[in-house]
């Protein structure tokens, strides 16, 4: 296991191997596992994010609460019959990650990848950006590997949770790990790739937690379309040759740092931001009232 963004640099210039081979050769120890065993789960995996990524383009989902739903369809219909601003890719990535996050919310199954609130992020970068230059399925894993191990790393030294952190630690990590991942499934460096996680974290500090009625539907759903764009763009900068002026492993202490500086009713609680808007309190005493 690495402990740093540092580490895992030197080593791939080392072995002259991209982070997703350290990531996989972990795993394999780890898990006691052979490469093919490995690859073969995270297959299943992928299978698990393709549906949930599609299932809400392809029938109107809605979430339990009734909160949510129903725009992946639009953000799919709208790409496909409309001149949209941000074009077709970031369109179809921005309609999938509104899929797996409604399907998220209705219960359904997703990858929790780096968590459930934040599942629409990698799934929609990676696939869609993997559509773009056909790449095959075991690119796509090896891309998926690389977002790992850049979880791994926010998770260690940082975290992953919204209550602990705010939604920067959530879908802030989520677009890290998606723009390093898709940087690597693109040619670019391990550098390049870490340059990339550090900026979409970077775009997103302060990012505050704040769940209306306390279900992860309002705001989070379209977070993790915004997410996507910022993964994408950032990967797009950091394969254009632009680096983060401040490296990777500090851009997570200091995300740690802010994070605890947050205060608790902007941690998950519900207690602050949107979920304390007129809307957001109307929103949770509507609901409350049919419980
Ligand atoms: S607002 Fe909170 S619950 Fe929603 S995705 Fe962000 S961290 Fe998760």
């Amino acid at each position: 296991m690495y402990n740093k963004a540092d580490e895992i640099l030197s080593q791939t210039k080392e072995l002259n191997c991209r982070i997703s081979d350290l990531v996989l050769q972990n795993e394999c120890k780890i898990k006691e596992s052979s490469e093919e065993e490995v690859r073969k789960q995270v297959r299943a995996i992928l299978q698990v994010m393709r549906d949930a990524a599609h299932s809400g383009i392809e029938t109107e989902t809605m979430s339990v609460s009734g909160l949510i739903g129903g725009n992946a369809v639009k953000a799919d219909n709208y790409r496909k019959t409309k001149k949209t601003v941000c074009g077709d890719v970031v369109n179809r990535a921005i309609a999938r990650a509104l899929s797996t996050s409604e399907v998220n919310a209705s219960m359904g199954r997703i990858v929790a990848m780096p968590t459930a609130g934040a599942s629409g992020i990698v799934p929609a970068a990676v696939i869609t950006a993997a559509e773009t230059i056909n790449a095959s399925d075991d690119d796509i894993i090896d891309a998926l590997f690389t977002a790992s191990g850049v979880g791994q790393l926010i998770k260690k030294n940082a975290t992953i949770s919204g209550a602990e952190g705010g939604c920067q630690a959530e879908c802030g990590a989520g677009a890290a790990m998606a723009a390093a991942a898709i940087v690597e499934l693109y040619g670019g460096t391990p550098e390049m790739a870490f340059d990339a996680a550090a900026i979409a974290i970077k775009s997103v500090l302060g990012l505050v937690c704040d769940p209306v009625a306390g279900l992860v539907e309002v705001p989070c759903s379209k977070r993790n379309a915004t997410g996507v764009v910022n993964a994408m763009a950032c990967a797009d900068m950091a394969l254009a040759g632009i680096k983060s002026a401040i490296p990777f492993d500090e851009v997570v202490d200091a995300m740690y740092k802010i994070g605890k500086a947050l205060p608790a009713a902007l941690r998950e609680t519900s207690m602050g931001g949107l979920a304390t808007t007129p809307t957001g309190e109307e929103v949770r005493c509507r609901l409350a009232c049919h419980r």
